[in-house]
């Protein structure tokens, strides 16, 4: 499948992405099969292969090669018949698309409509629209009517708790990666939530038997100390912008704040 790659430089970054440690080959294939300079705006496009975030519009960012090579790859896709996989941030389409090469079906919720438009574009122009369904909107309430789903990411921002609605929108046996802000500006870590089986509930608050890294309860938010029914693993650090949110106000800013931001 890597025979398809058009580009010189599309095979430097797969290969650079395999050193850094991604060893998925189904990640590393979808990621050879999509044209990142299609997803940068035309004066960028030189770079596009870089593991760099570019600036989308909208002062927001793709994210660089290495972070969604490893997000895709922590969202485990390789179960066969993944149905339904939530995406909240789409921003140019990029991770959208890859994500469409690997399952049945994506949706995904941008708030900025100058962007979901773009993508919406790229995702015609590349044959993949018949698989993804797209919203504007606030992605933190995510999309009910199609939920469960069985995989959710989220590429938005950081945040210092999933909101409620993600949770519960995630199937048993579901999968969220998001990145997780221990506090206000502080440490990301990319995580990954495992929802159990129901009956296989963590009844206790202390993870810390599970026997890997684990986020303390306190920073995945109360709600996932109340359902008890996730499993937290940390993958790697990372580094989001923060937040924006109709519902939440990203840490370390106030609802009103994040208001004005909304609206300026
Ligand atoms: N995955 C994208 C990059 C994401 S940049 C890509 O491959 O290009 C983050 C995106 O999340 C931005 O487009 C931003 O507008 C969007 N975003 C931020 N907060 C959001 C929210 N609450 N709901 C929906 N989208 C949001």
């Amino acid at each position: 499948m890597l025979g398809i790659m058009t580009s010189e430089t599309a095979e430097k970054l797969i290969n650079r992405l395999r050193q850094m440690g991604v060893a998925t080959e189904a990640v590393l294939a979808a990621m050879a099969l999509v044209p990142r300079e299609q997803f940068v705006p035309p004066p960028l496009r030189r770079r596009a292969f870089d593991n760099i975030s570019l600036p989308i519009g909208q002062e927001q960012t793709i994210s660089q090669p290495e972070i969604v090579a490893m997000m895709t790859q922590a969202l485990r896709l390789d179960k066969p018949n993944l149905n339904r996989v939530l995406e909240i941030g789409t921003g140019s389409g990029y991770q959208t698309a890859i994500l469409a090469h690997l399952v049945r079906r994506v949706y995904t919720i941008e708030r900025h409509k100058a962007l979901l438009d773009g993508a919406v574009e790229r995702f015609t122009h590349l044959a993949l629209a018949d698989r993804i369904q797209v919203r504007l909107g606030d992605g933190t309430l995510g999309w009910p009517e199609a939920a469960p789903f069985e995989r959710i990411i989220i590429t938005a921002a950081a945040m210092a708790e999933i909101p409620p609605p993600i949770l519960s929108q995630c199937a048993i046996g579901g999968i969220i990666v998001a990145p997780i802000e221990r506090a206000a500006g502080g440490e990301q870590y990319l995580v990954r939530l495992t929802r159990h089986a129901a009956g296989l509930s963590i009844a206790s608050p202390d993870w810390t038997h599970l026997g890997f890294p684990l986020i303390g309860n306190a920073h995945l938010g109360p709600n996932v100390v109340a359902q008890a029914d996730f499993i937290a693993e940390e993958i790697c650090p990372v580094r989001f912008v923060p937040l924006v949110s109709e519902q939440l106000p990203s840490s370390g800013e106030s609802l009103s704040a994040a208001l004005k931001r909304l609206n300026r």
